[in-house]
């Protein structure tokens, strides 16, 4: 399970308002929590830092930190796991494209090993190394398929892995043109491309309405006020 830690370090939700109804943000902001002549975490402000480089106490805090701050990148696939694999908008579900995928690296990864394993038959010494390469590769594949972590939700963005329509997109759910948080796994999700097409469209109409309905206003105010 890919583990998201939330903030709790006050100056993040300052910089969330900063970047409302705009498209993506930076983390250049973010700094040190300076307290009790310490330098806290930047992202939990509960952990000291060990050295003055250290922007973040641990992985966990610095890629959810990542996350918040580039939601349609990094966040991407906390955004998937979140779903659990599953299109936010229909039935669509990308996880089992993902196992197999490990599956089939898994099965052709034990075949090589058995393959070297009958060549050492002959000559243990000459194929000891590709043997332990071999060996340490499949320890971390299906460790990668079992954690579902990073690595496993990343491996959708591999390109022809599944059929174009299908492809995974991060999505505004509230349009930032609407005032939505360009920042935060809140207002994010993952939709395959035909249903973000389908919603693009309908979030550009409730764009077009807004803009009329404000127009609308601006312009009772002004007779109003004669
Ligand atoms: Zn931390
Ligand atoms: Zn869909």
């Amino acid at each position: 399970m890919l583990e998201y830690l939330p903030h709790t370090n006050p100056q993040v939700d300052a910089l969330k308002v900063r970047f409302r109804g705009k498209r993506g943000g930076s983390k250049t902001g973010l700094l040190p929590v300076e307290r009790y002549g310490m330098r806290l975490c930047a992202w939990c402000a509960k952990k000291p830092l060990a050295t003055h480089s250290q922007k973040y106490c641990s992985q966990l805090c610095s890629q959810s930190s990542d996350a918040f701050f580039y939601p349609t990148k990094a966040g991407y696939p906390f955004l998937l796991a979140r779903q659990g694999g599953q299109c936010a908008g229909c039935d669509l579900d990308w996880e089992p494209i993902l196992i197999e995928r490990f599956q089939k690296k898994i099965k052709r990864c034990e075949e090589a090993i058995a393959r070297t394993k009958a060549k050492m038959d002959q000559d243990p010494e000459r194929y000891k190394g590709d043997l332990m390469r071999d060996e340490y590769e499949l320890e971390e594949l299906r460790a990668k398929l079992e954690n579902r972590g990073l690595s496993f939700w990343l491996a959708l963005g591999i390109r022809h892995l599944i059929p174009y329509d299908q492809e995974p997109q991060v999505d505004h759910i509230i349009p930032v043109a609407l005032g939505g948080d360009g920042v935060g796994l809140e207002n994010h999700q993952v939709l395959c491309r035909l249903c973000h097409a389908k919603k693009t469209k309908q979030d550009n109409q409730d764009i077009r309405n807004a803009k009329t309905a404000n127009a609308q206003r601006t312009k009772g105010e002004l007779l109003g006020s004669k």
